[in-house]
């Protein structure tokens, strides 16, 4: 009898065999074949709703036969045959070109019978169609006893097929290889399956594909979702145990030092969330082998004061902390705050410090070459305790004369391998490592796209936060709209307060359609037509669009044609000569020179500039308490997640935020997404709404290559329960059997997704 890992060949057929090869990823085993799973069933007697049928798609569709006609081609031999098939409102034409008549089929095509008719959707004359389609007729009493017995369920599996093998032709393989194999090992531990009242792994292979009824499917699905979760959550335990197995320096806490100045002289009282999570990775920097803690927060939510916390202990224990931040902005921010914050307890040996004291580097690409060299300096003698920069703190060059920290702030800018690299600069064993994201996500979806990490979550607010009221702005339909969001930035102004006005774009010198960029700054009008242009944001070097981050300024409405994005030149100077005149406006991009950035940046924060037009630079970590309003331009072309991020910069001291997302989009899907981030200020919601319009693959892959391959039913964000579960258990099987020596079948079956997560890293490099 076969096994999974036999040849499909000798199951299926040669000619099968070859067309199944060229499925997916290529069936070439038994086990492939069973675990190409129906993308659906079709009821028997229930037809497709052939209004939902689209042009290019390849479809599998379940008619009636409404009318058979035959007529002879005009220029040349043969007949044109169409039938046309209907779902009881719409219909679709089959037609069928013949070098002679074709009669055989006319006989076989009968009206009122019910059939299966795969091929590609098209549009012919006003009509859809399916061209030389495949059909396969239900109930025309073929007398083979293999096919009455698929006609005795009730449920028809159909299968995502191609030009080259219609649905039926891969389920009659699927029927062979399950009438055959031999299914002896289970990957799932029994008393998991027992515990969780779980299908045998034989009976749920066959019932995913061949179900009795839809609750038979619902139960092999559930059961092969655990597969796919526990699996991976097994993978990832043995990730974290390694990691524990690594040396690193403890760094208790010590009395009377750095951090317990800080703490007594905290301006604010810690949430009890940041507390909590202070506890945690105080415990954790304690232990002999290295933190992987991803610290993830709402908005605002404090993360930057527990991480230095953190840091402080280190700093107590001899050690040294290094933050790394996505952006030169961010970083000269956290330079500036973490300094006024530390005060002289950041002036170790200078005048006015305090007696047990350390000090704060700051490490950027661009900053002047004196500069540079006192920071390296101060990294590599220790005197600075913690040190701050960008990505050029992982240059070879930079060295630390005792890492014991690195915290690494809003996470998706930064990938593994540079984690990596920090992680090598520890003198001694490995350093700690604290993650902090910049959006809230999930935690099913943390749990799995950052599986190695231990995750904590601060979900409250420091009190006192007042809310951010955000509206949509429809310029195109209601011009005065927009007047009063200018006036609304007059209010904020006179009221002494200042405002951020967001565009996606730079624009001005800094890019070719200096000039161009039309649209509505001033009053609305309709807008331009010009096709293209620049979407989404721009940013910093590290392109929003495509850094794994969530960014769906594409998404909605693709075909409309869009004049390009607005840009803050163009803006920041119709405002200057309009409606802001008489107020002090400046200007932020990533393009201006770092020094001019970062005096933007002060002036801004000093209360000398009252309006900050500027791109998404603000977007991550910004903090201007004193800024109260922003107005997004062009609000549809960011993503959910990134407009909740953006409006987070505002509302930060005692004064109500206003939030103005400025669109020209019509009512539709764009105008849905932005409907949803004025509807509630909840990050997680508003994250899954993101995930939720994203594939699968997308979100796995954005942080790990391989992964989408392993997950054909699991959906991370639908399955949560099951995932905790999964990983729950993945953790005790771990911990009472690392090395998996009492589940050969689970091993064998890491052994081969690893395998594959491989071979596809290869075929990507
Ligand atoms: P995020 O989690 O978004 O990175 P930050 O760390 O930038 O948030 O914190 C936002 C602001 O809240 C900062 O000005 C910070 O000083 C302040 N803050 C942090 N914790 C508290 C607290 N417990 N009470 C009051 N203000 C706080
Ligand atoms: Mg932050």
């Amino acid at each position: 009898m076969p096994k999974l890992s036999d040849p499909l060949r000798p199951v299926v057929g040669d000619k099968a065999a070859k067309r199944l090869a060229t499925l997916g990823t290529g069936l070439r085993t038994v086990g492939d074949l069973l675990g190409y799973y129906p993308r659906r069933y079709e009821t028997r007697g229930e037809l497709t709703d052939l209004a939902g049928l689209r042009d290019g798609e390849h479809v599998t569709v379940q008619a009636m036969i409404a009318s058979v006609s035959s007529r002879p081609m005009r220029n040349r031999r043969g007949s044109i045959l169409e039938a046309v098939v209907t779902d009881g409102h719409g219909t679709l034409t089959l037609t069928f070109f013949g070098k002679g008549r074709q009669d055989w089929r006319e006989r076989q095509l009968v009206p009122g019978l019910h059939g299966l008719f795969s091929g590609q959707v098209s549009t012919f004359r006003g009509k859809r169609q399916l061209a030389h389609p495949e059909c396969e007729l239900i109930g025309s009493g073929a007398p083979d006893s293999a096919k009455a017995a698929e006609f005795a369920s009730e449920l028809i599996p159909i299968y995502p097929a191609s030009k080259d093998i219609a649905s039926w032709q891969i389920a009659d393989s699927v029927r062979l290889a399950l009438a055959s194999v031999e299914i002896d090992g289970d990957p799932l531990p029994a008393q998991i399956r027992d515990r969780y009242g779980l299908y045998g792994y034989a009976r749920a292979l066959s019932a995913i594909h061949r179900p009795e009824d839809m609750r038979d499917k619902v139960r092999a699905e559930h059961r092969l979702k655990w597969d796919e979760a526990f699996i991976l959550q097994v993978v990832l335990a043995q990730r974290r145990r390694v990691s524990t197995e690594y040396i690193a320096l403890p760094r208790p806490p010590v009395e009377g030092g750095v951090l317990d100045e800080f703490d007594r002289d905290l301006p604010f009282e810690l949430t009890a969330g940041q507390r909590q999570a202070g506890q945690t990775i105080s415990a954790d920097l304690a232990q002999a082998h290295p933190m992987h803690r991803l610290l993830q927060g709402e908005v605002g939510s404090g993360k930057t004061v527990v991480a230095l916390r953190g840091m402080l202990q280190v700093v107590d224990a001899a050690g040294q902390a290094a933050l790394l931040a996505p952006t030169e902005v961010l970083a000269q921010q956290h330079h500036r705050s973490i300094s006024q914050m530390l005060g002289p307890l950041a002036m170790a040996g200078q005048l006015g410090g305090a007696e047990r004291a350390t000090r704060v580097a700051l490490l950027t690409g661009s900053q002047g070459s004196a500069a540079r060299r006192r920071a390296l300096l101060e990294a590599a003698s220790g005197s600075a305790g913690i040190v701050i920069g960008t990505h050029a703190l992982l240059e070879e060059h930079v060295q630390f004369a005792d890492l014991g920290l690195i915290v690494i702030d809003e996470q998706h800018r930064f990938g593994v391998e540079q984690r990596e690299a920090l992680r090598g600069k520890a003198a001694e064993g490995r350093p700690h490592v604290l993650v902090m994201t910049a959006t809230p996500i999930p935690r099913t979806v943390a749990m799995t796209v950052f599986g190695d990490l231990e995750v904590t979550e601060l979900t409250e607010l420091p009190a006192g936060r007042s809310p951010i009221a955000t509206h949509v702005v429809p310029a195109a339909e209601k011009p005065h709209y927009l007047d009063r969001a200018w006036e609304r930035v007059r209010e904020e102004v006179a009221n002494g307060r200042q405002a951020y006005v967001v565009c996606p774009r730079i624009g001005g010198d800094a890019d070719a359609d200096a000039g161009q960029a039309g649209g509505n700054v001033l009053a609305a009008g309709p807008a331009g037509s010009r096709a293209g242009g620049p979407s989404g944001a721009e940013e910093e070097g590290f392109d929003i669009a495509d850094d794994g981050g969530f960014d769906f300024g594409d998404l909605g409405d693709a075909e409309r044609p869009r004049r390009p994005a607005l840009a803050v030149a163009d803006v920041a100077a119709k405002l200057q000569h309009g409606p802001l005149a008489d107020r002090r406006l400046g200007v932020l991009h990533g393009r201006l020179p770092p020094d001019e950035k970062d005096k933007v940046m002060l002036a801004f924060a000093d209360g000398q500039i009252d309006v900050l037009v500027t791109t998404t630079v603000v977007e991550v970590g910004v903090d201007v308490p004193n800024a109260t309003a922003m107005v997004i331009m062009d609000a549809d072309r960011f993503g959910v997640s990134q407009l909740h991020q953006l409006r987070g910069r505002v509302g930060r001291g005692g004064h109500p935020g206003l939030c103005l997302l400025v669109t020209e989009a019509p009512v539709g899907r764009a105008r849905e997404r932005l409907d949803a981030v004025a509807a509630t200020q909840d990050g997680f919601a508003l994250s899954r709404l993101d995930l939720e319009q994203r594939r699968e693959g997308d979100v796995l892959g954005a942080a790990q290559a391989g992964r989408r391959s392993s997950l054909k039913l699991l959906t991370l964000l639908k399955d949560e329960e099951l995932i905790s579960q999964a990983r729950q258990e993945a953790e005790e099987l771990i911990g009472a059997d690392p090395a998996l020596a009492g589940q050969p079948e689970l091993a064998a079956a890491i052994a081969a997704l690893l395998d594959a997560e491989r071979a596809e890293f290869l075929e990507k490099a």
